[in-house]
């Protein structure tokens, strides 16, 4: 069995403890992850602080060419990587499972290339010249999810990199050992130091939130924890990108064609069986057809394979781990108590893996817990409404403002409608549709600063002024 390191100054550092990363389809052990100590922490912060003094000096060509030489690595090890994500992740290895992930992570590392934070000059008159530059942070702390734990490492750790700052990065403790394999890999075309890992238990996060030398902490993950993370990072004033949890809703109008964005929204909804946090989560459809909604998706749910990732023909997994495989039981059994209507799923799999039928649920209303929280799994509260002005009150009451949809065949209405929702993003007919070059970032609870595009690139960066007195 490969054995796993923590990757500090470019060099493997082995730990005296390790605990067992199993396979959520099998339950089978798939590594052991190492578990940094407080010093092994301090470690890689000083090796990305030495690191962070000449990558910071760097020209903005070598970095661009960094993060094509990080495109250039992820591409040519997409196999070996997306097994391994398959293996401790669970999703399946095609469809919309790792390769796909693999191929995001090869965009948005590619892309970063291409985005560019210029002297801004914001006067030059006879009396003064005041130019607006960017500059570096410092060391970055990346705290990652395990739902799509090597892309968002990637959304993290390539624009810190491109703007000059150094990182250290911790994997969720469910999904470390194909982040630990992805960094080393990262570590062959980069100076030492400026990309190091860390495992461990949640501590590590904590620690890292508190460090002194960090100076600032990018978050994926849950709200409860984006909490605790501003909290802590408050002592030292790091600046905060947190991406936190949602519960999107979506709104189908009475005039939407459901044979053409059936397939559309079920993707938005189940993608990476729901654990993703820009999914669909409440569906919202008009009386006029909610029948009809119900039974095409139904077909369409009963007809995609759930099983092992690794087997040729699965489209969707099993669910990460134990905890939200309880979550997303008790949320469904909390609904038929309440009278909701199974269409299809409902009950556990058998075998040894957290499988997890497709679920969809019909009669249910806001005030159950399967509409009101966030599932992260793959069950759909499918939602009558009647009046729409009610519905987008509906869909605005949620302490949650990550994104939402409209769907309908009239593109004004429906851009109406997506106007009025609280969220960062809104898209019309469609769900999740993210692009490198595109700033999302959620509202409310959902968290706050923004990813991707230059107005993420930004975020790496604090502003320096010069001023320049002409008289
Ligand atoms: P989580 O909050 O439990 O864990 C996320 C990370 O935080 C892990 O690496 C964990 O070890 C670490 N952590 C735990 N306690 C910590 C602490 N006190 N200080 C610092 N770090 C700590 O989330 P999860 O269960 O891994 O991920 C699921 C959640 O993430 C869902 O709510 C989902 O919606 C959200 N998510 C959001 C986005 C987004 O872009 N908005 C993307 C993916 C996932």
């Amino acid at each position: 069995m490969t054995s796993y390191s923590l990757i500090i100054d470019g060099q493997k550092v082995e730990t005296a403890d390790t605990f067992d990363i199993l396979n959520p389809a099998t339950r089978e052990l798939v590594g052991k992850a190492p578990i940094a100590t407080k010093a092994d922490l301090d470690a890689a912060v000083a090796a990305a602080d030495k690191a962070f003094q000449s990558w910071s000096r760097e020209s903005n060509e070598t970095r661009k060419q960094a993060c094509l030489d990080m495109a250039k690595v992820l591409e040519d090890n997409m196999g070996e990587l997306s097994r391994l994500l398959t293996m401790e992740q669970g999703k399946p290895l095609g469809g919309m499972g790792s390769e796909f992930e693999m191929g995001a992570c090869m965009a948005w590392a590619g892309a970063q290339a291409n985005f560019e934070l210029p002297v801004k000059v914001i006067e030059d008159s006879d009396a003064q010249r005041i130019e607006l530059h960017r500059q570096p942070l410092g060391v970055v702390a990346s705290i990652t999810p395990w739902n799509w734990p090597l892309m968002i490492a990637i959304w993290h750790i390539v624009p810190a990199i491109r703007t000059g700052n150094t990182v250290v990065l911790k994997p969720s403790p469910f999904t470390p050992l194909s982040t630990i394999r992805m960094v080393e890999l990262l570590n062959t075309v980069l100076p030492a130091g400026v990309l190091n890992v860390v495992t461990g238990t949640d501590e590590l996060g904590q620690w890292m939130t508190d460090h002194d030398n960090i100076k600032k902490v990018v978050f994926t993950g849950s709200c409860a924890t984006g909490k605790k993370v501003m909290q802590s990072a408050a002592g030292t004033m790091k600046r905060l990108t947190l991406e936190l949890g949602g519960n999107d809703a979506a709104i189908v109008l009475p005039d939407t064609d459901v044979s053409k964005m059936a397939e559309k929204i079920f993707g938005g909804a189940f993608i990476n069986s729901g654990q993703t946090c820009a999914a669909i989560k409440r569906l919202y459809v008009h009386d006029d057809i909610y029948d009809e909604v119900c039974e095409t998706l139904t077909k369409i749910a009963e007809a995609t394979p759930v099983g092992n990732g690794l087997e040729q023909g699965v489209l969707m997994g099993p669910i990460q781990n134990k905890m939200q495989y309880d979550k997303v039981v008790g949320l469904v059994e909390d609904a038929k108590t309440r009278g909701a209507r199974i269409l299809c799923g409902g009950e556990p799999m058998d075998g040894p893996g957290y499988f997890y039928p497709l679920t969809l649920v019909a009669d249910i209303s806001d005030g159950t817990r399967l509409v009101d929280e966030e599932q992260f799994g793959p069950v759909l509260p499918i939602i009558r409404y009647s009046d729409l002005d009610e519905v987008i009150g509906r869909a605005n009451n949620s302490e949650f403002g990550l994104s939402g949809s409209v769907w309908s065949s009239d593109l004004a209405k429906a851009t109406e409608v997506a106007k009025k929702l609280e969220c960062g993003t809104s898209w019309v007919n469609a769900h999740a549709l993210i692009a490198p070059h595109v700033p999302m970032g959620g509202v409310k609870s959902s968290g706050m600063g923004v990813e991707f595009g230059e107005e993420g690139l930004a975020e790496y960066t604090d502003i320096h002024v010069i001023s320049i007195d002409k008289s």
